[in-house]
């Protein structure tokens, strides 16, 4: 049976507890256990899908079509398990579920309670699909005293009981501040928060305290004896100088072993962190240094672009250079060529990324402009596939007006709405105007490339599974226009009607994906196109 880490955060939000979870998993993984990582989201949304980067950060897709939270990304790329629909649950979905069952009358008369029908539902959830699992990591998101996360502490109450002696443990991430007056680390905020989980029914058994500076001994044994625990099992989490290398330091604090003396298993040999220290190592000796420019529209807040940001990381990896991103906002250069070139000429490589909307398309079309005409790496990710299209037809197929129908209504829909597609599943059919909630192409789809082309030679063949998430497509009426263009149509949907990777052969690196790749790049498995995408920004590098 699989035994539970429940993890909870306490003091302030943005402690790092999904890396944490990330980290411990990847941990235990070394040591040669089979792990999985869930998420509990206690907000209302049904899922993060509809809501704005902003409020979020990205929204992380999975192969079985799931839109999640971002933390789902980092548990894939630490541990390398690919995250299902069955590893995020928001408020929102159980209340639905429950809701829906209400409704067709599945509770037979009775009153339907958050204990125990909303408690029941998240223990179910955390229990699904688990069978082949040695440990189960369930991250509660927020911070324990808010009223929206109270039903997922009280259903871990309940399942700490359920699951009996030896089974589950509860980690609690809390802050330890440094008071620069007093010249002071301050420990009242964690006892604060133990005690307050405590009330709850859940007395943690590990205790990680982030802190700016390094945690004294007498600090650790106070905290102890406030909280609870015994003194090594207070682990202190000083900030990293890259997130990959957290695990490390984790373990060199001695995390790993305290959970499992916290379930009974003595730790035994040291795990195997090899690869870890290999991508720190390359990570931290460089042998040169790339520009990117990413022109997108959420520059503002670097987790709109989680995933991204590490997969540019990873090609860094792949190649031994430094990445260095430099963000680019699409609006402030509406089209002008002078404005562009300033921004785009200190860049090595282009990027345009996903986006929804039609504010900064035509900054990003005029920067798939530049990339092309300058003969600079060229990248474009769905809706940069989709720019990189409209840039071809309108410039180099003659068809002035093409557009995409995502920014209204136009006589050249070279990128369109698409309301009828084949899945796995058989048929898929949308209404134009219909709900925006998980109604995108979503999800791990195949395709076929060109056997001659540059992306089959970058995958190494011909078939692929990459991850979508969009409503609009490439329209094939317009593909022999665009291929008079230079533009090649190297990858398709196995039906032939999608197209799903455009490329310029004639440029040093232009490639256009409808799908997005950085969600499944990890830093020891960098994706080949974000690899090849960098070592194109190296020769490029040497160029100028
Ligand atoms: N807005 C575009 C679409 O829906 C692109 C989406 C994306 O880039 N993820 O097709």
């Amino acid at each position: 049976m699989a035994r539970y880490i429940f993890i909870t955060g306490g003091v302030v939000s943005s402690l790092g507890k999904g890396l944490m979870a990330a980290s411990l998993a990847a941990l235990l993984q070394a040591r040669g256990y089979r792990v999985r990582i869930r998420k509990f989201d206690p907000y209302l949304n049904v899922d993060p899908g509809t809501m704005s980067p902003y409020q979020h950060g990205e929204v992380y897709v999975t192969d079985d079509g799931a839109e999640t939270d971002l933390d789902l990304g980092h548990y894939e790329r630490f541990t390398g398990v690919s995250a299902r629909q069955s590893d995020n649950v928001t408020s929102g979905r159980i209340y639905q579920t429950i809701i829906q069952r209400e409704r067709r009358g599945d509770y037979l008369g009775a009153t339907v309670q958050v204990i125990p029908h909303v408690t029941d539902a998240i223990k179910a959830f955390s229990q699904d699909q688990t069978e082949d699992l040695d440990f189960v990591l369930c991250e509660i998101g927020g911070t324990v005293g808010d009223i929206e996360s109270l039903p997922f502490i009280e259903a871990i109450r309940q399942l700490r009981n359920d699951l009996g002696r030896g089974q589950s443990i509860s980690v609690h991430v809390t802050l330890v501040p440094y008071i620069a007056a007093a010249g002071e680390l301050k420990t009242k905020p964690t006892q604060h928060s133990v005690r307050e989980l405590a009330a709850l029914g859940v007395q943690p058994d590990v205790l990680v305290c982030r802190c700016e500076k390094p945690l004294p001994e007498g600090d650790k044994r106070k905290i102890a004896q406030f909280c609870n625990v015994r003194p090594e099992a207070v682990i202190a989490a000083l900030d990293a100088k890259s997130i990959y290398a957290v695990p490390l330091q984790y373990h060199e604090e001695g995390l790993d072993e305290e959970v499992l003396r916290a379930f009974g298993i003595e730790p035994g040999e040291k795990p195997n962190l090899g690869r870890w220290s290999e991508i720190t190592d390359r990570l931290f000796n460089p042998e040169g240094e790339v520009t990117v420019g990413v022109v997108g529209k959420y520059v503002g807040l670097q987790d709109a672009y989680k995933s991204l940001n590490e997969a540019l990381v990873h090609g860094g990896i792949a190649n031994k250079v430094r990445v260095n991103i430099r963000w680019i906002d699409a609006e402030l250069f509406e089209g002008d060529e002078a404005e562009v070139a300033a921004a785009l000429e200190p860049c090595h490589a282009i990027l345009v990324p996903g986006a929804f909307g039609s504010r900064g398309a035509e900054g990003k079309i005029a920067s798939v402009r530049f990339a092309r005409e300058r003969r600079v790496p060229y990248f474009g990710i769905c809706f940069g596939m989709q720019m990189a299209c409209i840039e071809g037809a309108r410039n180099l197929a003659g068809i002035a007006e093409a557009s995409s129908t995502e920014f209204g209504p136009t006589k050249e829909p070279v990128v369109g709405i698409i309301t009828e597609w084949m899945s796995e599943k058989g048929l898929e059919t949308r209404e134009a105007g219909g709900d925006l909630g998980g109604t995108m192409r979503l999800g791990a789809y195949p395709a076929k490339l060109a056997g001659n082309s540059v992306v089959a030679s970058i995958y190494g063949g011909t078939e692929i599974s990459e991850r979508h998430r969009h409503r609009y497509e490439v329209n094939t009426g317009y593909r022999d226009a665009l291929e008079k263009g230079g533009l090649v149509f190297s990858g398709m949907s196995p039906d032939d009607m999608l197209p799903e990777i455009v490329e310029r052969p004639d440029h040093p690196w232009f490639v256009g994906v409808q799908f997005h790749p950085e969600l499944k790049s990890k830093p020891f498995d960098p994706h080949p196109l974000f690899a090849s995408f960098i070592a194109a920004a190296v020769a490029q590098s040497r160029l100028v």
